[in-house]
């Protein structure tokens, strides 16, 4: 079958690819291994769907860490207010959170993906789903379809393959396979946006499920705040996500449960509630720490000291020792992939002339906050772009 342009993967990278490239005037053939488009988009909405951030271009630039400067002219060509304005074409109605973080009003992505993938089936994108790529012949692209086997020859062609976490949902990662087959090289993946393994005594079964609200968490130089939620399996919450690239290299990590008053503060206030209560009632009454947060305590730092200076430093820092980061599949999001260093400025893999990469298959990492869909829109609409003006 010989095809103007392919993409293949139909998460939001593939899909900005198809449309860019559609308002260039290109045919587009789009594939997708599972039986419908987008679902870790959509699962992406079960947790509110964080659009993007609104921020200033150099804080949400410097959220990508080493990568940003290879992000950095695709971000200027497709950032936080572009994805807001291409939301709203949409019609969705976004609002922003105290935090700058940007939603839709209906806190879920089915909306927006119904009224997308109306939009493009009018500009005439042709879709096939069921339809698993497997492999390369000289020439084209080969699927696993429910009609068999099917060879693709396209001009022009965007991988828009996902990472390899949450594989059930399309984002498997078997992909890599083709490419070093193809003699790409690959950055090896792993787990990034992702909890922690941590072995409980059984004192904390009973605060399972509970969530640590306001702490600071701290690993190497990385430092965040917000929560995490305490489980069987560990600690696992947007707090702790910032940390994952330190914590995957063992760093240390520690909680600031007081992060709002200095070490001082919280020894004049242990001091002032006097020693004639209950430690409970003192960490309750000085401090309001609920009772999941106690018990964290007891857990890595028992016996609690009896000073109020020595119990505020350990408050102020309590180390929490864990066993290493959940698995790659747990992962909300997957660092490791394709490297900028095997794609030339408009995502071309250099070695596989008229192929191209976008979305969380490309070697970079972000927290949580916006800043991984934000990323896989404008990379899906910079590699759209320039395969546009390709053969
Ligand atoms: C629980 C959860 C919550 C999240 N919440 C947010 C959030 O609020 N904000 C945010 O910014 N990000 C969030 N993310 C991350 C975000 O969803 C992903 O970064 C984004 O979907 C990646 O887009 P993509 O198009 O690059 O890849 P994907 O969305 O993974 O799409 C890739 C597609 O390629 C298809 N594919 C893979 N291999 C093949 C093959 N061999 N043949 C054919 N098709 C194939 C897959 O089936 C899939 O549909 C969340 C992720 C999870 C898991």
């Amino acid at each position: 079958m010989i095809c103007d342009t392919l993409i293949i993967g139909g998460g939001p990278s593939g899909l900005m690819a198809a449309e860019t490239l559609l308002a260039a005037g290109r045919s587009v053939l789009l594939t997708e291994a599972k039986p419908s488009l987008a679902r870790k988009f959509l699962m992406a909405g079960k947790s509110g769907l964080n659009l993007t951030k609104s921020e200033a271009p150099d804080a949400f630039g410097a959220a990508y860490g080493d990568s940003a400067p290879h992000l950095a002219p695709m971000l200027a060509g497709f950032g936080p207010q572009d994805v807001q304005h291409w939301a709203s074409g949409l019609g969705q109605t976004l609002f922003t959170g105290s935090t700058g973080r940007v939603f839709p009003d209906a806190m879920k992505a089915s909306p927006l993906l119904r009224a997308w993938l109306e939009r493009l089936t009018a500009q005439g994108l042709s879709v096939r789903t069921r339809w698993h790529w497997s492999g390369t012949t000289p020439g084209a692209f080969d699927f696993d379809t429910p009609d068999g086997a099917v060879s693709v020859s396209p001009k022009v062609t965007v991988l828009a393959l996902g990472g390899a976490s949450w594989a059930r949902l399309g984002s498997d990662g078997v992909w890599a396979r083709h490419l070093l087959a193809a003699g790409i090289p690959l950055a090896p993946f792993q787990p990034a946006n992702a909890g922690l393994t941590v072995t409980w005594s059984a004192h904390m079964a009973r605060h399972f499920g509970a969530p640590l609200k306001n702490v600071a968490f701290h690993a190497a130089d990385i430092a965040s705040r917000g929560e995490a939620v305490v489980s069987a399996r560990g600690l696992e919450g947007g707090g702790l996500y910032p940390l994952t690239p330190a914590l995957r290299q063992g760093a240390p990590l520690s909680l600031d449960l007081a992060p709002d008053l200095t070490q001082a503060q919280v020894a004049d206030r242990l001091l002032r509630a006097g020693a004639r209560q209950s430690l409970a009632n003192t960490l309750r009454k000085a401090l309001s720490l609920a009772p999941v947060a106690q018990a964290l305590l007891q857990e890595c730092a028992r016996p609690l000291p009896r000073d109020a200076a020595a119990l505020a430093a350990v408050i102020k820092a309590l180390p929490v020792p864990y066993d290493g980061v959940r698995p790659l599949n747990e992962a909300i999001s997957t660092a490791g992939g394709v490297p900028f260093a095997a794609l030339d400025d408009g995502l071309m893999l250099r070695d596989w002339p008229g192929v191209f990469c976008a979305g969380e298959m490309l070697d970079w990492e972000a927290p949580t906050g916006g800043y991984l869909l934000t990323a896989c829109l404008a990379t899906g609409r910079w590699a759209g772009k320039h395969a546009a003006l390709y053969g």
